[in-house]
């Protein structure tokens, strides 16, 4: 059995970021950028109106002061016209400052006569002007490599007229369960079976690390099957594997990689739930063998798959995103593993749900955190914990 830190190391490690490719921003959502990316405009790119009102200068206004309208620059093509001292331009929210101009009055402090208007305000210099490069100098970083695409950084990147990006490439998987006593949902149960509910887990997390799930499968608790089914599952980049990889006579996922000519790198690891995961390869795809509990599977799941596929994608950014909360319980470990607590993580506090047992789904749905306490710790009531939290 090997430690929890030495498994995620070994795992990855031996990961190299897939090789990139081009995409058009609009798909690029949630992939992570394979390169830096600088601005090459300044926003606002010109100085420009905040406001529908009239393009002045400050010194020529107080209240009470009549100007002359000379003109009108609407949003668009810049007209080019300048402003006089006892002059303004009629101006609209994102059109360019006249020169001469240093302030916009808004239209609300403004009466218009004719064409004239009588100033209703103070007005100081700069006043409603968005000043070209407040937000953005040109040069400046705007992405780094390995951060991931957010609906923002989309609206950014199209801002500065980049149609296209680099981005990390995507990780084709396949699942494969595995038992005798599992049945596909829809199907009937006889005594003794259960409902078959990790590819529907395993299924939906891979597609919250942005995987293109491209096989689905379910095998007996026999070896020739359970090899066939790696062969067939071998040309993804990586291979899930449910259930079958603990000590038991039916446990036969081993003996069929090593059959198939994998390589097993790990196998047990110190995590409660979750010890008898595994970790290999077959050709180039990456082989995870996860418990059969659907707890265990889910723990080894966002422990040690999801960091290695965020690798695969070319993230920067590997563990889950973790809050600090206050304990509204004691907990303690006093076993020889790292454990990992399920709880609601509400209002900044941290409580345990359901059945701390590697079977108990129910209490797992319910949960939206995971605290980790290392062999031998304890924490009170009230103590803060890192909660790792998951969508
Ligand atoms: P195993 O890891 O194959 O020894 O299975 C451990 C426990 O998990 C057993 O109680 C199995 O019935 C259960 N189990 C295994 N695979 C699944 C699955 N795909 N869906 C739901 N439960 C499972
Ligand atoms: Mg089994």
């Amino acid at each position: 059995m090997i430690s929890e830190e030495e498994a995620r190391r070994k795992i990855l490690d031996g990961i190299q970021p897939l090789p990139a490719r081009k995409l058009p921003i609009s798909q690029a959502l949630d992939c992570f950028a394979a390169e830096d990316y600088m601005a090459v405009l300044p926003l606002p790119a010109f100085d420009n109106s905040a406001m529908d009102g009239y393009a002045v200068l400050a010194s020529s206004c107080a209240r009470g002061v009549r100007l002359r309208v000379t003109g009108e620059q609407p949003a668009g093509r810049d007209k080019e016209l300048r402003v006089l001292p006892d002059e303004a331009i009629r101006i609209f929210t994102g059109a360019p400052i006249p020169s001469g101009a240093d302030a916009v009055v808004m239209q609300e402090d403004v009466k218009r006569d004719g064409d004239e208007i009588v100033i209703n305000a103070t007005v100081e210099s700069g006043e409603f002007i968005r000043p070209r490069g407040c937000d953005l100098a040109q040069g400046q970083k705007i992405l780094a490599r390995g951060e991931q695409i957010r609906a923002t950084t989309v609206a950014l990147l199209a801002s500065q007229g980049f149609p296209d990006m680099l981005v990390g490439a995507g990780v084709n998987a396949a699942i494969l369960s595995t038992g005798d006593e599992l049945v596909k949902p829809g199907d009937k149960l006889e005594p003794g079976q259960i409902y078959e509910s990790n590819s529907a887990l395993l299924d939906a997390l891979l597609q919250r690390c942005g995987v293109n799930v491209k096989l689905v499968e379910h095998c007996r608790d026999e070896r020739q099957s359970i090899l066939q089914a790696i062969n067939r599952a071998a040309r993804n980049h990586i291979l899930i594997i449910s259930g079958g990889v603990s000590v038991g006579e039916h446990d036969l996922v081993k003996d069929a990689l090593h059959e198939g000519g994998a390589q097993i790198d790990i196998w047990r690891v110190a995590i409660k739930p979750g010890k008898p995961f595994l970790f290999g390869h077959t050709g180039e795809c990456l082989v995870f063998g996860l418990p059969g509990n659907p707890v265990s599977a889910f723990v080894t799941f966002l422990q040690f798959v999801r960091p290695a596929i965020l690798k695969m994608r070319g993230a920067t950014s590997l563990d889950l995103p973790r809050v600090p909360a206050k304990l509204t319980v004691d907990l303690r470990n006093d076993g020889d593993r790292a454990h990992y607590f399920r709880g609601r993580l509400e209002h900044g506090k941290f409580t345990p749900v359901g059945r701390q047992e590697s079977h108990a789904l129910f209490g797992l749905s319910q949960s939206n955190g995971l605290v980790r306490l290392a062999a031998g710790q304890s924490l009170k009531t009230g103590e803060i914990a890192d909660v790792q939290i998951w969508a």
